[in-house]
């Protein structure tokens, strides 16, 4: 079984209320062979709500509690985050998953690359939160863009 970012499969759970279908990934689910998981939901972050990034570091960072996750309007929602990637985990390790494909560049399920904490559009290297939890278990992670 493979963990996969809930919005790459279709469902409505963006912080706009929107998704990011990726046929892959949605037929992955569809025969079986991948499960959903929304970090943020699982964080009990409403939809919609307000776009967030990390300040001051990368979801490693943030597990590390040397970093913060704050909204655009400036609301701490690190706790938020922290939960969702313990419930993201904790997922994977009651179905026995070894491997995701999350969304590119989301605080929570970004790999490698995730955005700077100014609201620019500028993006650093790093993790986001559960996407930094889960390769902190051995869990192998890509994303959707890593699909060919
Ligand atoms: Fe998609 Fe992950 Fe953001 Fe949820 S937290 S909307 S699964 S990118």
């Amino acid at each position: 079984m493979i963990l996969v970012s809930a919005c790459l499969a279709g469902s409505a759970c963006r912080y706009d209320g929107g998704k990011k279908s990726n046929a892959r990934v949605a037929h992955l689910v569809q025969s079986g062979e991948a499960a959903c998981f929304c970090p943020e939901c699982a964080g009990k972050l409403p939809i919609p709500r307000e776009p967030s990034e990390i300040l001051g570091g990368t979801g490693e960072d943030v597990l590390l509690g040397r970093a913060r996750v704050v909204s655009r309007n400036g609301e701490d929602v690190t706790a938020q985050f922290l939960r969702g990637a313990y419930l993201t985990l904790r997922f994977c390790r009651e179905h026995g998953i070894q491997k995701a494909i999350l969304k590119a560049r989301s605080p929570s399920c970004g790999c490698g690359a995730i955005y700077d904490g100014a609201f620019t559009g500028t993006l650093r290297s790093g993790d986001g939160v559960a996407c930094a939890m889960l390769k902190r278990a051995g869990i192998e992670v890509l994303t959707e863009e890593d699909l060919t």
